[in-house]
């Protein structure tokens, strides 16, 4: 069965820490050893999985895509919003975690986060432990 993770974020781009939520899932699911497959149901939005005690890190991580991809005028697409589709093809929408003992195998640092690029919004995130 697949889950669901909902997301709100609250800016046009930010980085969103739901390592918690995905814990409660895993723990849930009462699956001691596995995989937790996670996916993000937009074409908008990423995750990915970095520094979690340093709220500086995911900061200069967004600061960086939204100087390396500007919301330039060249762009054709009418939305209007392809510098959001290309950091959502950049950083990529799925991870695999492996489960051990019921527990995320996450190392000390590592933080899993939903990745906005064309916020605010209301996400989805789809969880499967398998
Ligand atoms: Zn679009």
């Amino acid at each position: 069965m697949v889950k669901h993770i909902n997301v709100t974020s609250r800016s046009r781009t930010e980085f969103i820490d739901i390592t918690e939520a995905v814990r409660e899932v895993v723990k849930n699911s009462r699956v001691t050893s596995g995989v937790c497959h996670l996916f993000v149901l937009h074409t908008t939005a990423a995750i990915t999985i970095n520094e979690g005690a340093d709220p500086n890190v995911m900061r200069d991580m967004n600061g960086f895509l939204n100087r390396l991809v500007p919301t330039d005028p060249y762009f054709t697409h009418a939305e209007g919003n392809s510098d959001a589709h290309i950091k959502s093809t950049l950083v990529g929408g799925s991870e695999t975690i492996f489960i051990d003992e019921g527990r995320l195998v996450l190392g000390t640092w590592q933080a899993i986060y939903f990745c906005e690029f064309d916020g605010p919004r209301q996400r989805k995130v789809s969880v499967k432990v398998v």
